[in-house]
């Protein structure tokens, strides 16, 4: 990771410094105060309501995302106890969380698994049952279809890249394109066969649905109610793609078999799911926290690294694995950051996927069960509710279409709250446990 560093950050310090620059003063011009302001613009159409709306949910979050931490936290002191002493301020070193920007910590679960069951591999069994890049695109359009939406375009067929194509340079990271063309909406990505990338066709394929929904409005509105509303369509779908119900009938794995406990089966699922979801929480807000701060001058180029560490340690309690000087630029590690990309887009998409979820298992008449439960697979109601909100593109205000769809104006916390309960409740018991054991310890010494 040091080395990744090394190549990317380090390098573009001095070039990020003078794009910072070169916006500020393009977005002046514009008659704004800093391109922070213009990016608000952007992704939310109204600038003060955000900021406030950001901390407003953190504050909803941070419990759950405590718990979280400090549950894996436990969990990596006890897997690392002859090797690695963990700093006394709480926080976990960023190496070991299985990710390269410690962005979400999915890839540690074997480490963290509450319950050693189901040990299945879904990566081998989506191989050995012949699947291909071309093979997931089509069941992921077939869930789509299963819900009333359209098929993908003829020219999204032709012309869209799923595999990397041989002997060409290519930007493999994921995306999706509306050419403003008729039919023409594209993907473009380097698919592997993994449920990681299954998960990605959906993702990308949730904005080519959006696009054409979309398609009839005047070109000024055909985009996302607000840029968070565009990355969850397809997170939202994933979400039931994802369920054991839905893996166990598509690819036979997850499924409930008669020697295991399903609370236990419940809490490795939401564990995984949790990994991936809530880990990710403060990292999608801090990426824009920073360049908010740094576009309006409050963070300086002196302190470009520094004031970097202090975030990820105030929002996501991770610490560098060794001292960062101001020689580099880890922020720069990060894709978006290189690209200019926004990213708070990423933090309300990962909140308001759950309520969009939770609207379309309503609407599919999954109630009385637990949330996370629920697959709409089939379900044209589901697909109608949020057909509907689609077609709207950006024409309303964005609480408007939030509300048409969930019958509420405000993005809330409370459907992803409600979704990780029961894992939430688990996990205060064993943090508990913990705490109980280590005073006991304390107490003997
Ligand atoms: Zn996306």
């Amino acid at each position: 990771m040091g080395k990744w560093r090394d190549v990317t950050g380090k390098q573009m310090k001095k070039k990020f410094t003078r794009l910072v620059e070169l916006q500020n003063t393009g977005a002046k011009d514009n008659g704004y105060k800093s391109q922070a302001e213009v990016w608000l613009t952007i992704d939310f159409d109204e600038i003060n309501g955000v900021e406030k709306m950001c901390d407003k949910l953190w504050t909803e979050l941070k419990p759950l995302y405590s718990e979280l931490l400090t549950y894996v936290r436990n969990k990596l002191v006890d897997f690392y106890r002859d090797d690695i002493t963990f700093p006394d301020d709480g926080s976990i070193p960023a190496h070991l969380l299985g990710n390269m920007w410690a962005q979400d910590f999915e890839s540690i679960f074997d480490i963290v698994r509450p319950y050693d069951i189901q040990n299945e591999n879904y990566d081998d069994v989506l191989k050995d049952q012949g699947y291909t890049p071309v093979k997931m695109f089509m069941k992921a359009q077939e869930f789509y279809m299963s819900l009333g939406l359209p098929r993908m375009t003829r020219k999204f067929r032709r012309k869209s890249i799923i595999v990397k194509p041989a002997g060409r340079k290519l930007v493999c990271h994921a995306s999706a394109w509306d050419f403003f063309d008729d039919d023409d909406f594209r993907i473009k990505m380097c698919t592997n066969v993994t449920m990681d990338y299954f998960e990605t066709i959906h993702h990308e394929m949730g904005h080519v649905q959006y696009f054409m929904a979309y398609e009839n409005q005047p070109v000024v509105y055909r985009r996302g109610a607000n840029g968070g509303f565009h990355e969850a369509i397809g997170d939202t779908i994933a979400n039931a793609v994802r369920t054991p119900q839905h893996l166990c009938e598509l690819i036979g794995v997850a499924c409930p078999s008669p020697g295991v406990d399903t609370h236990e089966a419940d809490m490795n699922y939401l564990m995984k799911k949790a990994l991936l979801k809530v880990a990710f929480l403060p990292f999608g807000l801090l990426i824009d926290k920073y360049r908010w701060a740094v576009f309006r001058g409050t963070i300086k180029p002196e302190h470009y690294n520094s004031e970097w560490w202090k975030m990820r340690m105030e929002y996501q309690m991770i610490s560098p694995p060794s001292p960062r000087g101001e020689e580099y630029f880890d922020p720069g590690a990060k894709y978006h950051v290189a690209a200019s990309v926004p990213y708070v887009r990423y933090f309300f998409s990962f909140v308001v996927q759950f309520q969009f979820y939770e609207a379309m298992c309503k609407a599919a008449g999954h109630v009385h069960k637990p949330l996370h439960e629920c697959d709409f697979f089939n379900s044209v109601e589901a697909g109608t509710i949020l057909h509907d909100m689609m077609k709207l593109g950006g024409s309303k205000p964005w609480p408007e279409a939030l509300e048409q769809m969930t019958g509420t104006r405000d993005i809330s916390a409370d459907s992803i709250i409600r979704y990780f309960q029961p894992l939430m409740d688990w996990m205060k018991i064993e943090n508990k446990k913990t705490t109980d054991k280590q005073t006991k310890l304390k107490s003997k010494k």
